[in-house]
């Protein structure tokens, strides 16, 4: 039996309209973090003001616990590093145009490798992650590290980047995260963000072989399109820089903000 495992929204958690229509059905019954009480069908909606699509609710504190109790390999710190390491120096490599030094906040660190690899060009390495363990590795390593929401952060300094690489599509309010990490950056401190993009050609192409995995992905609260990102970012004092394609998952968009 299915428990009551979502807290509704009854508004867009973006643009907090209150008219917003049934979009897409997904199943989640063969994703390596579903729990048999859990339902196994996701309804997607679609705000009619703003256009967002979202997952009709977020999952309660006791589903959520399920959910933290499985953890997916890549989200093991430590995992695969020699790997990850080549992408995410890509991700270093495109944010030194705008800054090269000074702390480094990842959100959500899972494998550490983009961390380490920050670490590796000279930034100091802040981590947060939801999975206590990971976080208890990284402090063990002497780097600052958190178990908490994003909302109830608290740093012993402001950072001059905060990355947030696949986090935002599997937080309930996004824009009170952003606010918050806008509150965490330095004046003019540099944000990388990548989620999928569901306004890309290879999105629509997977969506009509019925083969697009994030219907079906009970992490996320969130689809998001380019237009879509780049409006709430600017909306949360952010501005748009750079645009690129992230090697991290599929279909996935990353994109660099500065604070303004
Ligand atoms: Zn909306």
């Amino acid at each position: 039996m299915n428990m009551n495992d979502r807290i509704l929204y009854q508004s867009c958690p973006l643009c907090v309209s209150t008219s917003f229509q049934f979009h897409k059905e997904g199943n989640c019954s063969q994703h390596p973090l579903y729990s048999p009480v859990l339902s196994p069908i996701i309804r997607w909606n679609r705000c009619l003001d703003c256009g967002h699509v979202f997952a009709e609710g977020y999952y309660t504190p006791e589903a959520q616990k399920l959910v933290l109790a499985r953890t997916v390999q890549n989200q093991v710190t430590g995992t695969d590093l020699e790997n990850a390491r080549f992408i995410s120096a890509r991700m270093v490599d495109r944010m030194l145009p705008y800054v090269s030094e000074g702390r480094w906040l990842d959100i959500g660190f899972g494998s550490g490798s983009l961390l380490f690899t920050a670490m590796e060009y000279g930034f100091t390495p802040i981590g947060s992650d939801l999975r206590f363990e990971n976080v208890e590795l990284l402090k063990r390593m002497g780097i600052e590290a958190y178990s908490k929401e994003i909302h109830e952060l608290e740093l012993q300094a402001k950072c001059a980047v905060v990355s947030m690489a696949d986090v935002l599509e599997h937080v309930p309010y996004p824009k009170a995260a952003l606010a918050k990490v806008h509150d965490l950056l330095e004046d003019g401190g540099m944000l990388m963000i990548s989620m999928p993009n569901m306004d890309s050609a290879i999105w629509r192409a997977l969506d009509q072989k019925q083969l697009n995995p994030y219907w079906g992905e009970l992490e996320h609260l969130h689809n998001f399109g380019r237009a879509r990102l780049y409006a709430l970012l600017s909306a949360c004092g952010f501005e748009p820089k750079s645009y690129g394609v992230s090697m991290r998952y599929r279909v996935c968009m990353e994109v660099i903000a500065q604070k303004v």
